[in-house]
């Protein structure tokens, strides 16, 4: 049996690394890009995929394309529905044990734009969500940075761009995701109780880090939503609330485990839900914790709920270019 590693250890392994210089221009996996065969004790697999942008479905419906670089996701989370979308049952099982990456995917982005075809062309304003089965920021990105090749081919179209992770290193992209003219950066930030975050996802970063990481695109002008899904059992909602509050978000939304399934969406895990059970984290739970964080955000910042959220980036939206724009000059102040 594998021992966990302690909080600090995971934070110091996987995030708290220096930010690597980034090399503009698009990924050459095979001639210039560092190619790790291993994400911590996760294998790392480079394939030619089919497709890269597929059309949205479930509660991505609204969006034309989803987009996800890699699949498989090293953060393991233990509730995971994405692991139900994963190719084979061998893969189900080993949900946090292997990383594809698509190594073409930067290749067919740009067939895509030159495609006869309306529903596969990549055109201005089509509304993308990245990632639906996977985060675009996982550890390996920080060393092969295929997100920000990705993020590169996609600038010109200026598609209204959607991106939902739970990974500081997306703060790399900064000068990137700031000349997105329609962009969103969902952060999943599932509680404010460490002992929580690590009893249900040891793997990932700690929601701190995340609202750290936040707050660094707020103030560089990038608009975020805070996405608390699934809501963990939380410690003290009111002060979470007020937390996030300050942050500003573009939208804030929460959802429950989900005990089903259904053809797009899959539902928690069993472990997860068990552990649930166990910990007494109940439907009534949930929505006493939403009434807390509602009264925290005030009137002016909806939570949403479920499929309320996650809506594309609008394509007229005033108030979001407008924080944009206001957090741009702050920024160019800033850097002076
Ligand atoms: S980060 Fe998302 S895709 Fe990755 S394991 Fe966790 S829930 Fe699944």
């Amino acid at each position: 049996m594998t021992q966990q590693p302690s909080a600090e250890g995971i934070q110091r392994s996987l995030f708290d690394q220096t930010k690597p210089a980034m090399p503009h221009g698009i990924w050459v996996p095979t001639l210039t890009a560092d190619r790790p065969n291993r994400s911590g004790s996760a294998a790392v697999e480079y394939v030619d995929s089919a497709s890269v942008l597929t059309p949205g479905a479930g509660f991505t419906k609204r969006f034309k394309f989803t987009l996800n670089p890699y699949s498989g996701c090293r953060f393991a989370c233990e509730y995971c529905y994405a692991r139900f979308f994963a190719p084979s049952v061998e893969d189900q099982e080993a949900w946090g044990e292997w990383v594809r990456v698509k190594q073409n995917a930067v290749d067919l982005i740009e067939r895509a734009k030159r495609s006869r075809v309306a529903a596969r062309r990549l055109e201005s304003g089509d509304a993308i969500y990245m990632s639906s089965v996977t985060d675009p920021y996982q550890p390996v990105e920080r060393k092969i940075g295929l997100t920000r090749a990705i993020l590169e081919a996609l600038l010109p179209v200026q598609p209204r761009l959607t991106i939902q992770t739970r990974s500081p290193i997306v703060t790399r992209d900064i000068d990137l995701l700031r000349q997105f003219r329609r962009i969103r950066v969902n952060f999943t930030v599932t509680t404010d109780w460490e002992e929580m975050r690590l009893r249900y996802e040891p793997h990932c970063p700690a929601n701190e880090v995340r609202l750290e990481a936040a707050q660094e695109l707020v103030t560089a002008g990038v608009p975020i939503g805070i996405s608390i899904s699934p809501m963990l059992p939380m410690r003290d909602p009111a002060t979470f609330g007020r937390r996030i509050a300050a942050l500003n978000a573009a939208e804030y939304v929460t959802q429950f485990f989900k005990p089903t399934r259904s053809r797009f969406s899959a539902g928690s895990t069993a472990a997860a839900l068990a552990k649930m059970r166990e910990d007494g984290w109940t439907d009534q739970r949930y929505e006493a914790a939403r009434v807390a964080i509602q009264r925290a955000l005030g009137p002016d910042k909806p939570l949403l709920r479920d499929a309320e959220g996650y809506a594309p980036v609008p394509e007229h939206n005033e108030p979001v270019e407008q924080l944009h724009q206001a957090g741009m000059e702050k920024h160019s102040t800033a850097r002076g």
